[in-house]
């Protein structure tokens, strides 16, 4: 089968009649995927070929007749609100938002490169979490109205479909897609008539070979997304093949899907810019380091143009506009090239005017504990932009930890990565009986407002109602994709009667679906299988759970906890409790987190950079039940959930196993089963007493209490209309503004920096805290007397304006360590010749106890970002 390839492919687009036409436009941009009345639409127009197409209206208009349109176009009604439809449309497209009101100074456009991106389950470009929030960025920046363009790659199978074998081994599809049939424009030439050729980006390959691209639009309301295809005609097999699948195959294949993105996308980036007359982006995003490469291609444009900059400012000028966002503190969730590898692929003269040498330096781990051998695309992301982030506090926290070694000497919480908590789209992961219970209580406006905090004027009867509907829903789906399921795995329909009766739309439902690393811990759950069985099987207060998830195709551990879990779950005794369903994916999710009433996360402590279900969940109206890890750490209150201790201090991972699961039984036990039910007994005891049928409260008010909180606390928070207002205020806004400033004047600030910054690297191993004294202090130091400290400092070729010499006190610890540190400047007094120079100034004494101080020697120009910038400082 995968022998035979078509030489020409097409697909035989409808003519739509002239008055229903505005529906190819509804069907091709994306803003359905989260806009409901234009789902329910399609859906009243024709019910049957609306489920037949799998809810996908372009799909819907593949499938109708001729004789269906012309019906419907006849039908003055349906064509009224067709157009009205179109009308509303175009107005979401057109009309001021958000960012329409910050002025001009805001960024004119934004790039944002991902190596996936999750809109719909109609376009699977998407594995997981990464993607899922790259579609949720898209998403939100075109209801703010930011100008963003998404840059990606158009992978022929999308990740894959999983499937269970008898005996729950995963199994993986890759069913491969029509682009034609998705909905996607290819970007073609301007043609004097008829179709232009398609728009082709290309690249060189070693051993002569070129790498060609076509570029595929996807409109998600506002925002383009480029999408680079490589299954084009002028391609050999090998080149086809690398936008085959994500993530597919190592080493190479990774490298090449890496190098089209990056490099690819900005040629895709630069040709729709002149197809469009759109504006140049002033800041680039690099969602993950798979997209780094942009940087080079920067570079190389600002080497090759007519401004002719040198490697260093051509470096300068890019960083300054460069966005770096890392996503993940496991080591191996960042991707590692041996250095051959990359000389090999840019010797072909990817970069031409770069010298390959320098691009090597740049993703180098030439630090300690680094593998000089490697080239790290977190490394060379980080080098490459002026600004970096982690995705949650916490995270941007070990994320700083995790860097410092390229920042040596300085303090953790110096290193300059900064963070913006993830967060979801709402329109997109709202269940619509929850908009509509908010339109009907509180009408539109409240629910276009954001005014989550009106949840507390729902009676406690009508969240309850509401819960319960949605928990119905849910169960009628693991019904059905669970006989699905069996039937996949050959079981006969005379077999599978049982799953009729799988869950019980009024036991407490627990949620668990993410992808399948080691650290997420999908079997914690499995460690004592008695206490979960009798936590399932609890003749009072019984919990059930569903759980889903996809493990990579080469992570043969995370296939083995699929089948541990699976085969736990295939059991009679319990498998009315408990159902495992194959094939995660953005439709399942949406039933999937209104339908929990808990979710639950338990990866291993700090390893999980942000996790976005739980915000889905809680959007819901679900509790979260999760280790203090992401986004939980900064966002649990004691009253919106629970959090699962952890065991991180010097716990062996078996040790740490244990302890952490047994925790989670006793919660689920004594707190979370219990107020679910309402049975107060178990509560005020804080264990687990007996409860009675009798006793319970018809609806739990102190769970009801809980769901309204979550609402109206986290609702606001975890919306990605939040997170990105916070990328454009903290990051978009000062990169444009020091990109500006870097390319002014013929890149006049870029070309001093560059050579400032030469000078710096030059005479800093000279540089040197040669003697600190400090005056006035009495024998018998008292809390505000001061002591003014003279620092002599030797600056070689340095002037005193290079450099800020700092006084940093605090605190001393017994080993010498400073805490609580404050930093004053110190300023230059005098010249004393030959290099030499001295600072003084004056810090007054704030604390009782222990008192210490040090000096610092730091560079400084007004174009860094921060202090640590260039890593280098001298301490005394
Ligand atoms: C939200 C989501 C994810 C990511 O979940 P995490 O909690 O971040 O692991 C993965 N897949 C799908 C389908 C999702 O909707």
């Amino acid at each position: 089968m995968t022998q035979v390839k078509a030489i020409r492919r097409f697909t035989v687009r409808t003519v739509l009649p002239e008055p229903i036409r505005p529906l190819a436009r509804l069907a091709s941009n994306l803003r359905w995927s989260w806009h409901r009345p234009t789902r329910e639409l399609f859906a009243t127009l024709n019910p049957r070929i609306w489920a037949e197409s799998g809810n996908d209206p372009v799909s819907f208009l593949g499938l109708a007749s001729r004789e269906e349109f012309a019906e419907l176009a006849a039908d003055p009604e349906v064509v009224e609100q067709i157009a009205a439809a179109a009308a509303d449309l175009d107005r979401y497209l057109e009309q001021p938002r958000w960012y329409q009101g910050l002025g001009a100074e805001a960024p004119a456009a934004i790039a944002y490169f991902s190596p996936e991106f999750g809109i719909t389950e109609v376009l699977p470009q998407y594995s997981g979490g990464l993607g899922i929030l790259a579609g949720d960025h898209l998403k939100a920046a075109s209801d703010l109205g930011v100008p963003l363009i998404g840059v990606g790659l158009l992978y022929q199978a999308g990740y894959f479909k999983q499937s269970l074998s008898r005996d729950a081994w995963q199994q993986e599809t890759y069913p491969v897609l029509d682009p034609d049939g998705l909905p996607l424009t290819l970007l073609r030439e301007p043609s004097e008539e008829g179709q232009g050729r398609p728009l082709e980006v290309s690249l060189p390959l070693p051993n002569g070979r070129r790498l060609l691209a076509h570029v595929w639009r996807a409109d998600v309301g506002r925002v383009p997304l480029l999408l680079l295809d490589s299954n084009v005609p002028g391609n050999d097999d090998a080149a086809r093949g690398i936008t085959d699948r994500l993530y597919g195959g190592g080493g190479d294949h990774r490298l090449q899907q890496e190098l089209l993105l990056g490099m690819g996308g900005v040629k895709a980036l630069r040709a729709y810019q002149r197809l469009t007359g759109t504006p140049a982006p002033e800041v680039f995003h690099t969602n993950e380091g798979h997209a780094g490469f942009l940087g080079i291609e920067r570079i190389q444009e600002l080497m090759a143009g007519e401004q002719a900059l040198s490697f260093d400012e051509a470096l300068t000028a890019g960083r300054a506009s460069t966005v770096f966002t890392t996503h993940t503190p496991v080591p191996a969730g960042i991707d590692r090239f041996e250095v051959a590898q990359i000389s090999h692929f840019f010797e072909a003269g990817l970069a031409p005017d770069v010298p390959v040498a320098k691009i090597l330096e740049l993703g180098r781990e030439n630090y300690a504990d680094g593998d000089p051998s490697v080239f790290n695309m977190a490394v060379m992301g980080l080098r490459l932009a002026q600004r970096a982030n982690g995705v949650a506090k916490l995270h941007g926290e070990v994320s700083r930890g995790m860097f410092s070694a390229l920042w040596p000497g300085f303090d953790h919480a110096e290193v300059p990565i900064t963070s913006v908590t993830n967060g979801v789209h709402v329109p997109t992961w709202v269940d619509s009986r929850i908009s509509a219970l908010a339109r009907s209580q509180f009408g539109s406006e409240a629910e276009a407002n954001g005014r989550w905090d009106l949840a507390y004027n729902v009676s406690d009867a009508d969240v309850w109602t509401l819960r319960r509907e949605m928990r119905s829903a849910l169960v009628a789906d693991v019904r059905q994709r669970l006989r699905a399921s069996w039937k996949k795995r050959g079981a006969a329909d005379a077999e599978l009667g049982w799953t009729d009766n799988v869950l019980d739309p009024d036991v407490l439902t627990i949620g668990f679906a993410r992808r399948v690393p080691t650290y997420k811990r999908l079997t914690l759950m499995l460690r004592e299988p008695d206490r979960l069985k009798a936590l399932l099987l609890h003749k009072d207060n019984p919990i059930q759970l569903v759980i889903a998830g996809k493990s990579h195709p080469a992570d043969d551990a995370g296939k083995k906890m699929i089948q541990e879990l699976v085969q736990f779950t295939d059991d009679p005794e319990v498998r009315h409790r408990i159902a495992f369903l194959p094939n995660y994916d953005i439709a399942m999710a949406r039933t999937l987190f209104p339908g929990c009433d808990v979710w639950l996360n338990n990866p291993l402590r700090p390893l999980e950079a942000c996790g976005t279900s739980g915000m889905k969940a809680a959007l819901n109206g679900s509790l979260n039940l999760s280790v203090l890890d992401g986004w939980w750490d900064e966002m649990y209150d004691g009253e919106n959930g629970w959090a699962i201790p952890t065991a991180n201090n010097g716990a062996s991972p078996e040790e740490r196993d244990d302890i952490e699961a047994a925790a989670l039984y006793e919660l689920l036990e004594t707190q979370v089963a219990p107020r679910f039910y309402g049975s107060s007994v178990s509560e005020a005891a804080g264990a687990a007493g007996p409860s009675t049928t009798a006793s319970k409260e018809a609806v739990p008010t102190h769970w009801v209490s809980m769901i309204k909180h979550t609402l109206a606390h986290l609702g606001p928070q975890v919306s990605a209309d939040r997170m990105l207002r916070d990328y454009v205020n903290v990051l978009y806004r000062p990169a444009a503004e020091a990109g500006r400033t870097a390319v002014a004047n013929s890149y006049a600030q870029a070309r001093t920096l560059a050579s400032w910054t030469a000078s710096v690297r030059a005479a800093w191993p000279l540089v040197s805290v040669e003697h600190v004294d400090s005056v006035d202090v009495s024998a018998d130091p008292q809390i505000g007397d001061t002591l003014q400290v003279n620092a002599y400092v030797a600056l070689s070729t340095l002037k005193p304006q290079d450099v800020s010499v700092e006084v940093a006190y605090g605190k001393a610890e017994e080993s010498d360590s400073l805490t609580d540190v404050t930093l004053i400047e110190l300023k230059a007094q005098e010249d004393l010749g030959g290099g030499r120079h001295l600072f003084s100034g004056s810090l007054v004494i704030d604390r009782s106890g222990s008192f210490g101080y040090t000096v610092r020697v730091l560079p400084r120009h007004d174009a860094l970002a921060s202090k640590a910038e260039l890593g280098l400082i001298v301490n005394a």
